[in-house]
């Protein structure tokens, strides 16, 4: 990586270099803050004691290099603040590089209209406001949305997009659809997709549709001036007082990897005008306004069993083997008088906000993400995974080793808001009392018996544990998987053994497994699953045609344990990002936007992208 000068660095952006050591940008050894301190921050240091030196300093200050922060840094840039871009990962794009690339901005847009598709601000407001709506599960959607904050969105969705294409994000030429992501309405088609042709590789650390996305918005960023400092955390955000005040700056420390297995050094892609620091911790003032996109808590088991206790850390967050979703921005948030909010949001079982994945065999098993082995974090995760192409070629278990719901059941029930089920209402009307008559409802998912079921759970905190397919070695002939190419079995998730007995003794052994699963659990289930076979018919689940026998050793187990897909609540925002107290004062100079902040139950780019937009301009004008 190449370091840059401090004359470079400072030319056309004007983020100043307040303690820079040796002309350069390399910083050592800059003092801990707080460390040997008393104070109810324990290790942390104390967020109203300043640091005695800043290390660098810019205008607007950006954690967090994602959806949020890239457009957030592009208009702070372009409103004419010298902005500076902090990010733990080696490289930029968080979940936005990884994500599919769909993106569902309406209300409106020069693509909807070129597509003739109706729509505008009110139409777009009203969809997101629509208390009618419910997934099957009887969840309502948008019910819970907060009013101001949506009102903001549906205002600037379309101008967002217009921002995206001046600043050069390639959308695919195709027709605006509803066919990938959700959560922004189903009265108009809205949705644009960025399409990445061309694999994994560094360019695109998974190879998925988000890479131009992200590769676009940075290239602008670096062109118009913008800096980033990767592999940096965000530990703490400096305010004047714990209870009024200014925020005034950030302290980070250096995060070189952002796992400790990975083995070799990851490099960002663009590394151009990055500044280089190695120092352990840095401190960046912010001499206007912080804006905090670091992705929400999906990894943090403490805070997204603030609204859902199953959530316990067994459940990998999507994902977070590239960027972790630790939470950090709400933490940090909070520490200085921010208040979380919207929490409704993320307990309800929306969908696709927990996911039950047809990947099995590694620990982080999201579906359409398959870290292959060309993908530069792949020695992080050391296996891509099975797929699973046919459930009937295996049973599924949980951490005593029981059956719990048809393997056929697949992921959860039906969402409203989601693509596949954009005319589950027929004739849906806006805010109809009628809409949620007509959705199917079914309480019951594989999901949530997965995690309720809760059986064996142990004290403190009686996780639900992993769930495992289990297969013979038939099934695993028909599901035609390489089970000697190590990359796609992670030893610790995937086993082997000649009997059932011995195949339990290895799943024990598991580090998340807290119950050792008794071998004489699984051979029961397995046995009366086979007489289920025998007859056709599953009298326990419901499995349709139960087909083929368990029997042939050796057996199998493979993980595949429910997963957290994103995060819908976050800290108290107002309309125009604004971080709010719980008493609904404004926090002078932070803005925060995306999964981090909450009062939207959205999931994705398009919520995230706009508060972005938004964050971007008001930090750089407003402050
Ligand atoms: C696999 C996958 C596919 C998806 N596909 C789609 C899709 O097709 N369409 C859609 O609408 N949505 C999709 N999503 C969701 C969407 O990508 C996210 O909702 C969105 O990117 C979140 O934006 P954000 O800015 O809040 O967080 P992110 O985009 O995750 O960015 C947060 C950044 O902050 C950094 N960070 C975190 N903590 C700190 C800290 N303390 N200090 C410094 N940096 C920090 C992270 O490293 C990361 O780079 C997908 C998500 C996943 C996981």
């Amino acid at each position: 990586m190449k370091k840059i000068s401090r004359r470079e660095f400072l030319k056309n952006t004007g983020v100043a270099a307040g303690a820079a050591v040796g002309g350069g940008l390399l910083l050592s050894g800059c003092a801990s803050l707080g460390k040997g301190q008393t104070s109810p921050f324990g290790d942390k240091p104390d967020p109203t004691k300043l640091p005695e030196k800043w290390d660098l300093e810019a205008d607007v200050v950006i954690v967090g290099a994602g959806a949020v922060g890239l457009p957030a840094a592009i208009r702070a840039r372009d409103a004419g603040a010298s902005v500076l871009v902090v990010d733990c990962n080696y490289d930029i794009g968080g979940h936005a590089i990884i994500s599919g690339g769909n993106v569902p901005l309406g209300g409106g847009t020069s693509w909807q209209k070129r597509d003739g598709i109706v729509d505008d601000p009110e139409i777009l407001y009203r969809d997101l406001t629509d208390w009618s709506v419910t997934t099957a599960q009887g969840m309502p959607i948008y019910r819970y949305n907060e009013r101001a904050i949506h009102r903001v969105m549906a205002d600037n969705m379309a101008p967002c997009f217009e921002f995206l294409l001046e600043n050069g994000v390639r959308f695919a030429e195709i027709p605006i659809d509803n066919s990938g992501a959700n959560g922004t309405g189903i009265s108009a088609l809205r949705e644009a997709h960025t399409r990445w042709t061309e694999g994994a590789s560094l360019e695109s650390p998974s190879g998925a549709g988000g890479t131009m996305l992200c590769r676009d918005l940075e290239a602008t960023a670096k062109r118009k001036g913008v800096k980033f400092i990767l592999n940096y955390h965000m530990d703490v955000i400096f305010r004047e007082s714990l209870s009024s005040g200014r925020v005034l700056g950030i302290q980070a420390s250096y995060t070189p990897t952002i796992l400790p297995e990975a083995t070799v050094p990851l490099q960002p892609f663009l590394t151009e005008g990055n500044i280089v620091m190695d120092a352990p911790n840095i401190t960046i003032k912010a001499n206007k306004s912080i804006i905090i996109g670091t992705g929400g808590s999906s990894s943090n088991p403490n805070l997204r069993r603030i609204v859902d206790p199953r959530l316990t850390e067994e459940i990998p967050g999507a994902a977070s083997e590239f960027s972790p979703q630790d939470g950090s921005g709400e933490l940090a948030i909070c520490a200085i008088g921010g208040a979380m909010w919207g929490i409704m949001n993320q307990g309800m079982e929306r969908g696709a906000q927990l996911l039950a994945s047809n990947t099995v065999g590694v620990r982080h098993n999201y579906p359409n993400c398959r870290w292959d082995t060309r993908t530069p974090i792949f020695p992080k995760l050391k296996a891509v995974g099975f797929i699973m192409r046919d459930w009937q070629n295996a049973i599924m278990v949980n951490q005593v080793g029981k059956r719990f719901y048809s393997e056929l059941a697949g992921f959860a029930a039906p969402s409203a808001s989601s693509y596949g089920y954009y005319d589950n209402y027929g004739g849906y009307v806006q805010h109809d009392w009628r809409n949620s008559g007509k959705m199917p409802f079914r309480p019951n998912n594989y999901i949530a018996a997965a995690l309720a079921e809760n059986e064996g759970s142990q004290p403190p905190d009686y996780s639900a544990g992993p769930q495992w397919a289990i297969l013979d070695s038939d099934g695993v002939a028909r599901q035609r998987w390489e089970i000697d190419n190590p990359d796609y079995g992670h030893p610790e998730y995937f086993f082997k053994a000649d009997t059932l007995e011995e195949l339990a003794e290895k799943i024990s052994a598991n580090p998340y497994q807290k119950h050792r699963m008794d071998g004489q659990t699984l051979k029961t289930t397995v046995d009366r699953y086979n007489t289920f076979v025998a007859v056709g018919r599953d009298e326990d689940f419901d499995k349709p045609t139960p087909q083929y026998r368990i029997e042939k050793p050796p057996f199998y187990a493979a993980w595949n344990t429910v997963m957290l897909h994103d995060t819908y609540m976050g800290v108290r925002i107002s309309g125009t990002c604004q971080v709010l107290t719980l008493e609904g004062d404004v926090i002078p100079g932070l803005y925060a936007g995306g999964e981090c902040s909450g009062g939207a139950n959205a999931h994705g780019l398009a919520r995230c992208l706009t508060q972005g937009y938004v964050a971007g301009y008001e930090a750089a004008v407003t402050g």
